[in-house]
């Protein structure tokens, strides 16, 4: 049953909704899906947004800090200790965030969007001759952002 306090913060996400580049989403399906990671834990979130880029997310921060509700970035979810499981927004950036923006083969590093998968930025790398060292078995779903997040 929703409350007139939920009523009133579905209709700030709207507002929210209407101000992103990206998407937003809280009907029940998405909720669900969102509900877990590959972990055994299960919350239900108040909201999923896939942002588009930095302005996106400056947008959601003052709209969490306003609200009073919390952020979890969410990259491919393979977590295995609930890492990105939350009643508060999920922001995955899985879905827009997944550009390689530059790559120093001379001095071996490259700059990313936070949603690159890492089987992919190898496959790239591999032209250049270089290879980025964490080897996750999840290789060829998790995001370098969730890996820098787990410490992979
Ligand atoms: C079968 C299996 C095998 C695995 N094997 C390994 C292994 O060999 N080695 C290993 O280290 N791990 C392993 N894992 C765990 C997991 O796959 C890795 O930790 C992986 O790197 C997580 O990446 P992800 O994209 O799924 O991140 P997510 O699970 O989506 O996120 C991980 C953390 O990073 C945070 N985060 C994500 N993106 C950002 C961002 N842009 N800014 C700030 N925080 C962010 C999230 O909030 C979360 O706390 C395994 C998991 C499974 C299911």
């Amino acid at each position: 049953m929703q409350t007139k306090e939920s009523n009133t913060i579905f209709s700030h996400l709207d507002s929210l909704g209407k101000s992103l580049d990206g998407d937003l989403s809280y009907d029940t399906i998405t909720r669900t899906i969102y509900a877990t990671d590959a972990s055994v834990y299960k919350e239900f979130p108040l909201a999923v947004i896939w942002p588009k880029g930095v302005s996106d997310l400056k947008k959601i921060i003052a709209f969490a800090s306003k609200e009073k509700t919390s952020i979890t970035i969410r990259a491919a979810g393979t977590s295995l200790a609930g890492q990105v499981v939350t009643n508060g927004m999920i922001v995955d950036i899985s879905r827009y965030m997944k550009n390689i923006i530059e790559i120093n083969e001379k001095e071996m590093w490259v700059r990313v969007e936070p949603g690159v998968v890492l089987d992919e930025l190898n496959m790239q790398l591999k032209e250049h001759g270089l290879f980025f060292g964490p080897e996750t078995s999840t290789s060829n779903r998790c995001n370098l952002g969730g890996m820098v997040g787990n410490n992979s």
